[in-house]
Parts: C-alpha cells; sequence; structure tokens
C-alpha cells in the first residue's frame, strides 16, 4: 500500500477531474429525490466503483423527532394541451416536477392551474427546483418563458407518481484503519438532475474513497451517501453507538464550480479538523474562504446538533445559495467544472493528510539544543541540498516538542507547511531525538 503522504502518487490517474465529471454526467439523468428508485440507482452506480452497503429504512420509522416518509416515486408527468401536446414534459427535464408530488389527473383550467406552477421570472430560460417532502401537495416547475407561453383556458394535467409506504434508501463505505476511530465523509445524493449541488459532491467522495483504498491508513473512514436531513438524521439514530469513535469529518456539498474553495467550521470552532483544513487552504496559494459555524446549510447542522456536536466542518466551493443557478436547471454539468472536482479532491487528501500524520511529540534532549550536525541533520548550511530537511522546522519541532504541542500546532506556530514540519519530525525521530 502505498504511503498517505505521497499524495503526487495517490493522485496519479490520468485526469481524475474529467473522470469525476464523466462520473456525475452518468448520473445527472437519474431523477432522484430523498427516498425511492432513482436514489436506489445511484447508489448502484456508485457501487459499481467502491464498496457500499446499502440499507433500507422502512416508512414510518421514528428517527428522533422525525419519522421515515412514504417512499416517492415517478413514472411520467406533463402539462398537455387540449390537442394533446406536451407543453411542459417531465420526460424533457427531471425538475419540472415538485420532488415528492401527489398523483394527479385532471384537466383544469389555467387559473386553478397556475397556483400549483413555479417559475424564476429573473432567469426566464432556467426551471426551478421545488420539493414538498412533508406536505402533501404537487406542482410543476417551468421556466419563466414557458409559462408565459400557456395561453389556452384549459388543460391537461398528469403527474403519475406513487407516495407509498416503502424505504428510505441510503449507501454506506467502510475503510477500515490501524485504528478504530474514524473519519466520517458525508454527501446528500438526493437531488434529481442538478450538478453542482449533490452530484459533486458524490463525485468527490467516490473518487476521494478509491483513493483512500489505496493507501495505507491510521484511520478508519466511514462515508455516507445519504438523502439530505433525513438521512443523516436516520443514520444518527440507527448508529448513535459509532458516533463516539468519529473524531474528525466532513460534509463534501458544492464542490464543482468555479468558485473558491470554502471551507465551514464544525460547531465546536477549533475541533482539529477546523484546524487542519484551515491550516492546508492557507498554505494552498489559492483564493478561499473559511467561515464560521451556522445552523443551516447541509448534514453538518445534524452531525453538530448539541446532542452529538461532533467535529464535522464543510466542505464546500461558492456556499448554496450564493450563485443564481442554485436549485435551478442551471447547475448543470456546464457549471461543473473538472479542475474544480480535482480541486476540491486535492484539497480534502491534504487535509486528511495532516490528520493521518499529525501527532505529538517529546524532544528527548530537550535541555539545550541537541548537536543536529554530528548527526547529519545540519546538511548544507548556505546551500541547501536537494531533499534536505528544512533546519527552521528542526529548530521549531525540536523546541515545541514537550508533549504540548501537535505536529500541526508546530506548523502553525512556525508559519510552515505541515509537510515540512511532519518531514523534519520524522528525520528527528530517526535519530532518536523525539518520541
Ligand atoms: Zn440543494
Amino acid at each position: 500500500m502505498m504511503d498517505f503522504s505521497d499524495l503526487k502518487k495517490v493522485l496519479d490517474r490520468p485526469n481524475p477531474g474529467l473522470a469525476m465529471h464523466r462520473f456525475a454526467g452518468e448520473l445527472y439523468p437519474i431523477c432522484r429525490s430523498i427516498t425511492g428508485n432513482g436514489f436506489r440507482e445511484t447508489l448502484r452506480l456508485i457501487r459499481d466503483r467502491i464498496p457500499l452497503e446499502i440499507h433500507e429504512v422502512p416508512s414510518g420509522t421514528a428517527v428522533f423527532d422525525w419519522t421515515v416518509p412514504l417512499e416517492w416515486n415517478i413514472n411520467d408527468a406533463y402539462i398537455a394541451d387540449r390537442r394533446g401536446k406536451r407543453v411542459v414534459d417531465f420526460k424533457q427535464c427531471n425538475l419540472h416536477v415538485v420532488s415528492y408530488s401527489r398523483p394527479v389527473r385532471a384537466t383544469m383550467r389555467l387559473a386553478e392551474l397556475r397556483e400549483h406552477l413555479y417559475t424564476i421570472p429573473e432567469h426566464p430560460d432556467w426551471i426551478p427546483y421545488r420539493t414538498s417532502y412533508y406536505k402533501e401537495s404537487w406542482g410543476f416547475c417551468l421556466s419563466h418563458r414557458q409559462y408565459q407561453e400557456l395561453d389556452e383556458a384549459e388543460y391537461d394535467v398528469c403527474i403519475d407518481s406513487t407516495l407509498e409506504p416503502g424505504h428510505l434508501t441510503y449507501g454506506e463505505c467502510y475503510l477500515g484503519g490501524t485504528r478504530s476511530e474514524e473519519v466520517l465523509i458525508s454527501c446528500h445524493a438526493c437531488h434529481p438532475s442538478l450538478a453542482n449541488d449533490n452530484l459533486s459532491g458524490i463525485a468527490v467522495a467516490t473518487f476521494l474513497v478509491q483513493a483512500l483504498a489505496s493507501v495505507s491508513r491510521h484511520y478508519s473512514y466511514r462515508i455516507l451517501f445519504i438523502p439530505g436531513t433525513i438521512g443523516s438524521i436516520t443514520w444518527l439514530a440507527r448508529n448513535g453507538e459509532k458516533t463516539d469513535r468519529i473524531k474528525h469529518g466532513l460534509v463534501l456539498t458544492g464542490v464543482g464550480d468555479s468558485g473558491p474553495i470554502t471551507f465551514k467550521r464544525s460547531r465546536r470552532g477549533d475541533a482539529e479538523i477546523d484546524c487542519a483544513a484551515t491550516h492546508v487552504l492557507r498554505h494552498s496559494g489559492k483564493p478561499y474562504q473559511v467561515v464560521d459555524f451556522s445552523p443551516y446549510g447541509y448534514d453538518e447542522r445534524q452531525y453538530c446538533s448539541p446532542g452529538f456536536n461532533l467535529p464535522v466542518g464543510c466542505l464546500m466551493r461558492t456556499p448554496h445559495g450564493q450563485y443564481p443557478e442554485y436549485h435551478t436547471s442551471a447547475d448543470n454539468l456546464d457549471f461543473v467544472r473538472p479542475e474544480s472536482l480535482e480541486d476540491t479532491l486535492e484539497k480534502c487528501l491534504k487535509i486528511l493528510c495532516v490528520l493521518e500524520n499529525n501527532r505529538t511529540y517529546r524532544n528527548t534532549s530537550p535541555h539545550g539544543e541537541p548537536q543536529l550536525g554530528k548527526r547529519g541533520l545540519y546538511r548544507s548550511v548556505g546551500g541547501q541540498q536537494e531533499g534536505a530537511v528544512d533546519e527552521m522546522a528542526l529548530l521549531w519541532v525540536l523546541n515545541l516538542s514537550d508533549g504540548q504541542h501537535s505536529l500541526l500546532d508546530i506548523a502553525e506556530r512556525a508559519g510552515f507547511p505541515f509537510e515540512t514540519i511532519h518531514e523534519a519530525a520524522e528525520a528527528l525521530a530517526h535519530h532518536g531525538l523525539l518520541r
């Protein structure tokens, strides 16, 4: 197995960004929702690439303050004019139907139908994405242009859906490490044809698992592909005893747009994942932002609810709601960039690499500085050799390794990238100067 620190090798496959984008393209046409066959089909396609256990939880199951809902499936839906021409057609775009719409078959006057139509007047070519999971209703989403073309008095309306007792489905992948302590990676997979919001996270998480499977790991990794909110609540309700093992976590969402990367801190704010992610982004040489926790957003809300307060942050690019394409048909495959997916995957691996290698040492020769020259550690004063360990990094590690400072603490205080401090620590440990 490869060493985790050798990220170049770990990422060494031809164009991972393009491969992730292609995978998102495979998943894009599927009509997903928080339950149903679209979600199952998505999990099967993920399972073709990584080991995945698929769980089914019956409708009606109590999960904390919530109840697993009825399962929703849809075959077809349309609004047709009196000549039978479909003016709005689910088969053209699955966003046309409000997710969880109850079945409808009716002829109705436009005035009545209008109450069930949703558009975005300021973006007349885009179709909005709407849901009605927990309140029984129905509706259609259409472009404002389509809406303005409606003129007949009466239309045939059909939503061929089912809303029946069934299951909530989620996928779970577990990669064991030398420790039972876990890193949790979670992404939502419950949106229909929306590329950045849902598919980008799924693609990066899937490829992350492939990369993690090829390296030697200290931590064990648990990766969840779940429906938003109800999925994380369901997982937490069924796995309460496992949550003590979760030492670090990341929600991956909206990780494919062209904006700079954003890390949202965990509720704790000063957890190791918060420090590691911030450190990696600060040393990336690229624009980024770190934002504080707030009880809104994605499944970090559930993992960071006060009863759990898990150290789970959220990695995204442009935060949800801060780009006009969010929750519209314009969040399509063109909106997601291969290079952004690749950059996110690399950042994830770098953050995990810090967590894997972060430990606290004690200097075995703490009275005065140990003599580095006689150990060959002061290799090249006045001209760094290739591969030489940074001397300042050696001195920082020796000075701060008092059993109180982790390598990440030292990297932060010294202003060095974590890799440099880690290399220095490895060299010092090799010479018996750290334990
Ligand atoms: Zn969303």
